[in-house]
């Protein structure tokens, strides 16, 4: 008999959503996670006195996160205090202007109409069709395996309305907001999300166009911060007989005649299990814990030629006070066309910017209990990449942290640098060092069209039997809700083919 019925190699939101609803199948279920926390990059450490999200700062569109729950026999609402966040962004200008969004469709049309009055009725277009992608793609798209064309077409047949948007998945992020809005200051508001996927506007599909739309529906901060939402689904599935083993470096998975065995951990162990979920990203799964002698050649160099996501840093700061800034959220305004010469200029050619674009989380804006009384705890997600031409990220982390700190309090958080009482950064290179992230890779693999839906790995593997996918390798690929509903889809594929 094997040591349990099911391995999931991972401990991020992927991995414990699809362990917890197995183990609510009635599987013997074991989670192995090579750090000494839990969620990945959607967890939470504590560093003299402050606490610090790891990665993910918010979450939204939690329709599949809720689903997820549902089918556990609870909600969503009931295991995880979400505090919802009103206003949803600010956005701040190099000269320090802001534009700050209300969550109401209206009170946003409100600001659009003291921008450029002209706009408004772009807001409102932008608005009814993005509200429409967007309930189709819940009812099909976080919900739907999607490892072949049959199971595109299923989906276009329980919702035909997801023909109508076939244009958005073939054209740009860029082309889809330009058609709503001309305004060289709207537009600075709405250029830098596309980076949320990983590529500039002009490279991003059409459909992601939804994001700027989709915080409308709501973004939600959990108290205690993020590592509650994997901490909740462990809880889940812990009630269902999960376990899950910290410090646990799964080294290998065996594999013999085409079919999973189990895992072989780092201390030299081994664990069987007729059926492996992955976590983790896909090329070293497949490359070196599979390893290409167990693989169809094609497999192979089918794996080999993904490209790693998008990395970034990450600058935790505890403050003495209060940040002057308006939102959990802020960013720095930069239009469709900005970031991309800012992909073409520095990406390529693996230069960072002097004067960084990027993302201001101010988490204890929504939770004051992240610090002690009268303090603040600010996540500053500047962009960046892997590869530095000349330098790597060892050489350029204390220079990069002091500027970026400089050219912040210069113009979007004044004080800032006089009031930093603690301070950590995580380059792309501790990414991989700590979680394991190849390159830093955020969502492990590119997310273009050539990477989406059923060209990205597959849940179910084709190549070994009883090796199943989840995490942000697989559909629907990179961000809270969408791993997680990677979860809800690998365990339906697991219930549906494995008895
Ligand atoms: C800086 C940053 C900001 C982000 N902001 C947001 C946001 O605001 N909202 C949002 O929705 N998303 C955000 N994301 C994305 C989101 O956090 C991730 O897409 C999601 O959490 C990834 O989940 P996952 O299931 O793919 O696994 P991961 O989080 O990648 O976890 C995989 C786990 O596997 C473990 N592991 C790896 N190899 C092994 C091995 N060999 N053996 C055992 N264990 C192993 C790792 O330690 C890790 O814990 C952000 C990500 C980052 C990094």
């Amino acid at each position: 008999m094997p040591d349990y019925d099911v391995i999931v190699i991972g401990a991020g939101c992927g991995g414990l959503s699809a362990a917890a609803l197995l183990a609510k199948q009635g599987r013997r279920v074991l989670v192995l996670e090579q750090s000494n926390r839990i969620g990945g990059c959607c967890s939470t450490f504590e560093r003299d006195g402050y606490q610090f999200d790891v990665g993910a700062s918010i979450v939204e569109v939690i329709r599949p996160i809720e689903r997820v729950f549902e089918k556990l026999g609870t909600r969503f609402q009931d295991e995880v205090d979400l505090i919802p966040c009103d206003p949803i962004m600010s956005i701040i200008a190099r000269d320090g202007r802001r534009i700050t969004y209300p969550l109401s469709i209206e009170g946003t049309a409100e600001v659009i109409r003291q921008i450029s009055p002209q706009e408004v009725a772009g807001w409102y277009a932008f608005v009814e069709y993005m509200s429409e992608l967007m309930d189709v793609a819940l009812d099909t798209f976080f919900i739907m395996p999607c490892n072949s064309m049959g199971d595109l077409l299923e989906m276009a047949k329980k919702n035909p309305r997801l023909l109508k948007f076939a244009p958005a998945f073939v054209s740009s992020y860029q082309n889809l907001v330009q058609r709503f809005f001309k305004h060289e200051r709207i537009l600075e508001t709405l250029g830098y999300q596309s980076l949320y996927i990983g590529y500039p506007p002009a490279l991003v599909p059409g459909v992601y166009a939804m994001i700027p739309y989709s915080e409308h529906r709501g973004i939600f901060y959990p108290r205690g911060g993020m590592v509650q939402i994997p901490e909740a689904l462990r809880r889940c599935g812990a009630a269902y007989g999960m376990e899950t083993r910290l410090n646990a470096l799964v080294q290998q998975v065996m594999v013999s005649n085409g079919r999973v065995q189990g895992v072989r951990l780092a201390d030299g162990s081994e664990l069987t299990a007729p059926v492996v979920v992955s976590n983790i990203n896909a090329k070293t799964l497949y490359l070196k814990l599979i390893g290409q002698e167990h693989l169809p050649a094609i497999v192979a160099e089918g794996v080999k030629s993904y490209r790693y996501s998008k990395a970034v840093p990450m600058i935790y700061l505890g403050l003495d006070y209060s940040p002057p800034l308006d939102s959990h959220h802020s960013l720095i305004g930069v239009t469709p066309e900005g970031v991309n010469r800012y992909w073409w200029d520095h990406v390529e050619r693996g230069r960072l910017m002097e004067e960084n674009i990027g993302l201001i989380c101010w988490p204890t804006h929504s939770d004051p209990s992240l610090a002690p009384d009268g303090h603040h705890v600010l996540n500053l997600i500047p962009e960046g990449f892997y590869h530095l031409t000349g330098t790597d990220w060892d050489q350029e982390k204390p220079g990069f942290v002091e500027r970026t700190l400089d050219y912040l309090s210069r113009f979007a958080v004044p004080g800032l640098k006089d009031h930093v009482q603690t301070v950590a950064c995580e380059t792309p290179l501790d990414f991989e060092r700590h979680l394991l992230l190849p390159e830093g890779a955020i969502y492990c693999l590119q997310q273009d069209l050539t990477a989406m839906a059923m060209f990205r790995p597959a849940a179910r593997s084709k190549a070994v039997q009883g090796l199943y996918l989840t995490g942000s390798s697989t559909h629907p690929g990179g961000g809270v809700p969408t791993t997680i509903a990677s979860g809800y889809i690998t365990a339906g594929l697991i219930e549906r083919h494995e008895g």
